[in-house]
């Protein structure tokens, strides 16, 4: 589908001239005016300093036909609000994920937590998957008692789809298995510390999610940690996003 040039592309995901890691970790007066990117939130913006990847729970919730082709939005079934018959949604849902503000496909994925069975969830997950990779966008995961069985899934995920684990508040352990499967990891306020420090620095986003406190501060957090500026923190991640969103090919 044709589409216009979001203006968020070129300062949220081109990331200047290059995708390239190298080119991410580069510093310069641009990079320094660059946003804090908020890979996963249910709201706006708290301040001017922050990007936020808006997420919509669809159906319920939906971006406004109205809203500027330059507002970054992810889109996606919600596992604890699966309806009953999907139809003509699913095709809605489509015409979302074409649009140029769509920046990233769910969060869809598996909650044990639900009362839907986990094979209808799977199988939901499977079609964001298959959409996903068709628009050439990242997939955001929503996990909950569930790695096994979302291991066992991603096997049959298209080939190399960027899979983005929202939330990761797991111990290390699970992150490494889920980091050997190709999982990235979104981590929010309440993540485990040793899990962040061996996340390589090219899989990590940070989101605040459902957190009303600007992502300045989970920046400021997590770079302590990291032993480095919330600066570079932040030209990391704008790069991985450029790295694995690309919907300039959709
Ligand atoms: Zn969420």
């Amino acid at each position: 589908m044709a589409r216009s040039k979001a203006s968020i592309w070129p300062s949220v995901v081109s990331c200047g001239a290059t995708r390239g890691e190298e080119a991410a970790m580069t510093q310069s007066p641009e990079s320094m005016s660059r946003p804090f990117l908020n890979f996963h939130a249910h709201r706006p913006a708290a301040s001017s300093a922050e990007t936020v990847i808006r997420n919509y729970v669809f159906p319920q919730e939906q971006p406004e036909e109205t809203t500027p082709a330059g507002h970054p939005f992810s889109i996606g079934i919600h596992p604890w609000h699966i309806p009953h018959g999907i139809g003509t949604a699913w095709e809605e849902l489509e015409r979302w994920a074409a649009s140029p503000g769509c920046i990233a496909i769910g969060e869809a994925g598996i909650d044990k937590n639900t009362d839907t069975p986990v094979s209808r969830q799977a199988e939901l997950l499977l079609r964001h998957a298959e959409l996903a990779s068709a628009r050439h966008l990242p997939l955001v995961i929503h996990c909950v008692k569930a790695w096994n069985e979302l291991i066992a899934l991603k096997k049959g995920f298209p080939h190399n789809l960027p899979c983005v684990i929202h939330g990761f508040r797991g111990k290390p352990q699970l992150a490494e298995s889920l980091l050997a499967q190709g999982f990235h990891l979104s981590f929010g306020f309440r993540f485990n510390p040793q899990s962040l420090l061996l996340c390589p620095p090219d899989r990590i986003f940070l989101e605040t999610d459902e957190d009303p406190r600007p992502v300045e501060e989970l920046y400021r957090t997590a770079a302590n940690l990291c032993g480095c500026t919330p600066e570079k923190l932040r030209t990391q991640c704008l790069g991985n996003l450029a790295r694995i969103a690309q919907p300039s090919k959709k």
